[in-house]
């Protein structure tokens, strides 16, 4: 066997070891020689990861994607330019201010300033880091203590329970139930908070509660009065609220979003989430923002500081340009954020209208690019596969057998809740009108 060969073979041992081995990890070391490891305890149980797992099944170009959560369509053509525009600048190229590029962190506290209706210190107040995905990492890190407990509504984002538990907290969960018992015309309004049940989850060791509106994967936005409530407990308990609010802009007809840092008394205690990737369908970019109060702020960039220190120059000097491009066209019809949004709208109608004609019960989502709907009409009898929750198992059949990808909803919701949230599957909406033809044609001779 050749060298190259046997550390192949090395390398497929070690990782059949990885696998069969779990958390004590067997691993090669470059020359070949085997060493054992153990893994952190704040990483004891996160090695699986939903995005991971399908992602890689519905890579296949002849799956129809509607699975993780990102745009087909070509993002504003002023935005690349201005990415193109940027890198041609010598200096742009090199690191820029920590906790982010000055263009950047200038632009954001314009648009936020106007939008919260109060002035926001760019320099203090506002945190640009790698993605939504980084703003809850630094946000976490910087904030929630060993022994905290931290409350999280389900369905959630799947990551905030892996970070909460990376700061050393305890997630404590509660999920949103149906109001309604009708099995038709359900939007997601139908998905309620049980306001004595939310306050039972607050105890002394309540540091922090995480909100997400509009809502992945229902696609909820939160009301003034659930926010309200939200916020009184908050403030009756002295905790901290962390809003994701990365799909904010995409709203529909009759719905708004309201951030709950704008309500009496809570700016103090808010950390507001956006993302670039969001806000202008260019995931790939990984920028985020977090926006807050001074005395939270600087213990995020505390966190940034020592982790990733600067995020990439010209994407932040781009996106700073496609914040004042449409800060300066708020509320016109040719704002990106409202015309995306309408664009959304008609595709979210049609998603529904697809879903509807095959026997299904889609729950019509108020905001963000997600649709939720029981597939249980279908019949499809699973009963062959190996024992895991039915909406894990649909997903995986329809990626072999339909070859149409979707996340299941178990994904967002903890084992307790499974009964729950199996019967859903989620589907991605912000794609070509193409994309959506072949994801009819599939429904239609579902079948066949
Ligand atoms: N929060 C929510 C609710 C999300 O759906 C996502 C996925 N984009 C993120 C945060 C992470 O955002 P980003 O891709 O900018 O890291
Ligand atoms: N936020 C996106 C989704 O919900 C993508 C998440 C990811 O790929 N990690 O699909």
């Amino acid at each position: 066997m050749s060298i190259a060969g046997l550390s192949q073979h090395l390398y497929r041992v070690s990782q059949r070891a990885v696998w069969l081995h779990g958390a004590r990890r067997v691993s090669t070391t470059t020359t070949g020689i085997m060493s054992t490891h153990t893994n952190a305890k704040r990483i004891e149980g996160l090695d699986h990861n939903i995005w991971v797992a399908l992602t890689g099944l519905a890579a296949d170009p002849s799956v129809v994607n509607l699975g993780q959560g990102f745009p087909d369509l070509p993002p504003p053509s002023y935005i690349t330019a201005a990415l193109a525009k940027a890198v041609s600048v010598d200096r742009m190229n090199q690191y820029t201010r920590s906790f982010g590029h000055p263009a950047l962190v200038n632009a954001l506290s314009q648009v936020y300033g106007k939008v919260c209706e109060r002035p926001i210190d760019p320099l203090k107040e506002v945190l640009v880091t790698v993605g939504g995905y980084g703003s809850l990492f630094c946000t976490m890190q910087a904030l929630v203590e060993e022994g905290d407990e931290v409350i999280i509504i389900e369905p959630y984002f799947d990551c905030y329970i892996p970070m909460v538990k990376m700061a050393g907290a305890t997630p404590v969960l509660i999920s949103l139930k149906l109001k309604s018992e009708k099995q038709s015309g359900l939007t997601s309004a139908d998905w309620v908070l049980d306001p004595e049940e939310l306050a039972s989850k607050f105890t002394s060791r309540t540091k922090a509660i995480i909100i997400n509106t509009p809502n992945n994967p229902t696609g909820k936005i939160f009301t003034r009065d659930e926010l309200q409530m939200i916020s009184d407990l908050c403030i009756k308990h002295d905790a901290l609220c962390f809003s994701d609010e990365v799909y904010e802009w995409l709203t529909y007809k009759g719905h708004q979003h309201i951030k709950i840092a704008t309500l009496p008394g809570m700016w103090e205690r808010t950390i507001t989430i956006g993302s670039a990737g969001k806000t202008f369908s260019v995931t790939g970019w990984k920028l985020g923002w977090s926006i807050g109060p001074e005395h939270l702020v600087k213990h995020l960039q505390t966190v940034m500081q020592n982790t990733i220190y600067t995020c990439s120059t010209p994407l932040q000097e781009a996106v700073a340009q496609g914040l004042v491009r449409d800060y300066e066209r708020l509320g016109q019809p040719d704002c990106y954020f409202s015309s995306l949004a309408a664009e959304l709208e008609e595709k979210r109608d049609r998603m529904a209208a697809i879903l509807r004609e095959a026997g299904m019960n889609p729950i019509l989502p108020e905001g963000g690019y997600f649709i939720i709907v029981d597939v249980t009409p279908l019949n499809v009898d699973l009963s062959h596969m190996p024992d895991e929750a039915y909406d894990l198992k649909f997903v995986k059949w329809m990626i072999k057998e339909k070859k149409l990808a979707a996340i299941p909803v178990t994904a967002f919701c903890g084992e307790a809740s499974r009964s729950r949230f199996e019967k859903y599957i989620r589907l991605c909406f912000i794609k070509r009108d193409e994309t959506l033809d072949a994801a009819e044609d599939i429904i239609r001779n579902w079948k066949n």
